[in-house]
């Protein structure tokens, strides 16, 4: 078949030139496979349901990483040399790998910023962990599944005009991910529907449910951890133990990437439990599971927070979150 299909491009083709090398097999429209970096795993998942087996995609921030003070290694000067698309979450997430990728941008290679692109200045999120005065926000857009489908139509849109060849392949990728965000933010509905009103609320360690709190209706009460990744003080832990106690809170959220003792006494002391499961960056698995993924993470965290507040995350059980493209992979997820 490979043979016959040379044979009829070439017989299409004009004269060949004298040094034009007569081995060379005829590539239709020359399109070399797109580089693409990503930086923490959420935003690398969405760029592979996206990308699929048409891109070489590498994820930078390893798993169980504090990403917001993650420095890469001299060595990803080299990846991010060769990169032609660079997908990061920026609003000052990742400044040390925007820097290194600035520095090392080969010509005509893009530096996108995907939260920069999806929320305006007037959306920005200040809070205790991102205080305005620091004039940095709250970076955790992609928890809140419509502000991660936007990431995913920009890197549509990036990969698209690269690689006009494939966008068919990118928008059949998009279009499949944004059907699968509308069945998981009808679930999400659901579920916080079924969580008692006066129990929708959510104190965690990690600053990362600001956006998506807004979106379905809770309240962050707070956020332990101070912006500068420090403990709080005894009176912070004093006034929102009390905070807890007062509005009869039944959980208290951390994350495995940041163990505290302070959310232990906290939780001891207000009488709520303590889940300390959640994730922020890390996806549920291992790379290549099915659940190690975007939607996977967002299954998880829901089927973990809302039967700890009270609700039923049932809703959430069926949901596909496998891959939505054809063909294998090629992301790497650093471990
Ligand atoms: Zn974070």
């Amino acid at each position: 078949m490979a043979l016959v299909a040379a044979a009829l491009a070439c017989a299409s083709e004009p004269e060949p030139t004298a040094a034009r090398p007569t081995t060379a097999a005829p590539p239709a429209i020359p399109t070399g496979t797109l580089n693409v970096v990503a930086t923490v795993s959420p935003i690398t998942s969405i760029v592979e349901n996206i990308g699929g087996a048409r891109i070489n995609l590498q994820g930078l921030v390893p798993e169980g990483v504090n990403s917001h003070t993650f420095e890469p290694a001299p060595s990803v000067a080299a990846v991010l040399a060769e990169a032609d698309l660079v997908f990061l979450n920026g609003l000052f997430l990742e400044e040390p790998t925007l820097e290194m990728a600035r520095a090392n941008r080969k010509a005509g290679a893009a530096i996108v910023s995907l939260g920069a692109q999806t929320v305006t200045r007037e959306e920005w999120r200040f809070d205790f962990s991102f205080p305005e005065a620091g004039g940095h926000p709250n970076p955790h857009l992609w928890p809140d599944p419509l502000l991660a489908l936007r990431y995913a139509e920009i890197v549509r849109d990036n990969l698209s005009e690269r690689d006009p060849d494939n966008a068919d392949y990118y928008t059949a990728n998009y279009d499949r991910f944004a059907a699968r965000i509308a069945q998981l933010d009808a679930a999400i509905k659901t579920g916080v529907a079924s969580v008692p009103a006066e129990n929708r609320k959510l104190l965690t360690y990690h600053d990362s449910w600001a956006y998506f709190a807004d979106r379905y209706g809770l309240t962050v009460i707070g956020a332990v951890q101070p912006s500068d990744f420090s403990e709080p003080s005894a009176r912070e832990v004093a006034a929102l133990i009390k905070q807890i106690t007062s509005e009869g809170i039944p959980a208290v959220f951390g994350s495995a990437v940041f163990p505290s003792d302070v959310m232990q006494t906290i939780a001891a002391e207000s009488g709520a439990a303590y889940i300390d499961e959640l994730s922020d960056d890390d996806l549920p698995g291992a790379p290549g599971d099915p659940r190690h993924s975007y939607l996977g993470l967002a299954v998880s965290n829901l089927q973990i927070m809302l039967p700890a507040l009270g609700g039923d995350a049932s809703a959430l059980d069926g949901l596909d979150v496998s891959p939505v493209f054809e063909g294998a992979s090629t992301a790497i997820y650093p471990q």
